[in-house]
């Protein structure tokens, strides 16, 4: 795939095209590596080993970036996330450089919800239109063995006041995982119902950094099916209104509730997200092994054009399905939190 200057000028002249024939309009910004907590899915417990300060893309560096896949490319919404994003000092400042974007049409953020408390207000006045906040258990004693940190209180908190700061849409999500989640379904669905949010179980995927992960972990989103069926009753499918949506929903009762079975039903066929980790990578997949830099081009003075043609080019290599059913996977290099969520 060649970028052509002589095209740039009216958005979205060089869709982002894979092999495969998916328009990637999504895009995943990770702005930190580091985390306060340490969650066994995702860190190390002891010494992860982070990028330098000045490793990270800077704030115009993103933002140059961000202005040019969303003006030439057609990147219509762009998710920031991390490690733990708003531990990246003055994120309001970068929310509100994305927000001024023309044709950016989503702004959103992923966050464990610790610090959103202090943050929530400066988020949306800056621009942030919607958030995620992970949340995979309502026990202090579990939160504790899952993230070896204390801090169950935070993250309540910090989803009070996202409520309260005004913010619509806002989304929970509760890893899957066997032996943990199963208690708490029910929970975390009357929970996430009594404050008019949606909650969303994720698959356990293979992006642990201790690499422990084990496909028995998974509690897989037939299982959960049958949980529902088994407590609520009928469990009815809510069809998507966006095929490129991970998340299947269902009708349970009263309740709505999102699963995404990214290991037993991949959603590779409709993808149409790409990655920018808080060192400059981009990367098609988050089980790509292969990424293709653009920090350094870019402080070296790559033009635009430069810079757009390294996307287009990873993507162009973009695998057809992230393949961990096959016997052969290998899990990628990077753990999630250097990855981005
Ligand atoms: N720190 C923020 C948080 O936890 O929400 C943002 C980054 S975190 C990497 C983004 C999302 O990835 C979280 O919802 C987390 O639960 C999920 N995640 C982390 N490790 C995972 C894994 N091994 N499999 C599936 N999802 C994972
Ligand atoms: Fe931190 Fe999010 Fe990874 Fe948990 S999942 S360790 S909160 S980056």
């Amino acid at each position: 795939m060649v970028y052509h200057e002589e095209n740039r000028l009216s958005p979205p002249r060089h869709p982002l095209i894979d092999r495969y024939g998916r328009t990637h309009t999504s895009l995943r910004i990770s702005v930190t590596d580091r985390c306060n907590i340490r969650c066994t899915y995702c860190m190390p417990e002891l010494d992860p080993i982070f990028f330098s300060r000045s490793e990270l893309l800077t704030f115009e560096e993103i933002t140059r970036i961000s202005t040019l896949l969303v003006n030439h490319c057609g990147v219509e919404d762009i998710r920031i996330t991390g490690g733990e994003p708003l531990v990246r000092k003055d994120l309001h400042v970068l929310i509100e450089r994305l927000s001024a974007i023309r044709n950016l049409k989503d702004l959103s953020l992923t966050t464990n919800g610790l610090l959103l408390k202090n943050h929530a207000h400066n988020l949306m006045k800056a621009g942030l239109k919607r958030i995620n906040i992970s949340l995979d258990t309502l026990s202090e004693e579990v939160f504790k063995n899952l993230t070896r940190r204390t801090g169950l209180k935070n993250t309540l908190e910090g989803i009070e006041s996202a409520i309260e700061t005004g913010f619509k849409n806002i989304k929970l999500n509760a890893l899957a995982i066997r032996g943990i989640t199963e208690k708490e379904i029910c929970d975390l669905i009357e929970y996430a119902s009594s404050k008019g949010l949606l909650i969303r179980f994720i698959e356990y995927m293979p992006l642990d950094s201790d690499k422990n992960w084990k496909r028995g972990d998974v509690l897989n989103g037939d299982e959960i099916l049958k949980t529902l069926a088994h407590h609520f009753g009928v469990v009815r499918k809510i069809p998507r209104p966006d095929a490129s949506q991970p998340a299947e929903d269902f009708l349970v009762g009263d309740h709505k509730v999102g699963i995404i079975r990214s290991v037993t039903k991949p959603f590779c066929d409709q993808c149409n997200r790409m990655r920018i980790t808080a060192d400059g990578a981009i990367r098609n997949c988050l089980f790509s092994n292969k990424e293709v830099s653009f920090k350094t081009p870019m402080r070296e003075g790559a033009t635009d054009h430069e810079l757009l043609e390294l996307f287009a080019t990873c993507i162009s290599t973009k695998e057809k399905s992230h393949g961990i059913s096959n016997e052969a996977f290998q899990p990628p290099d990077r753990p999630m939190y250097a990855i981005g969520g």
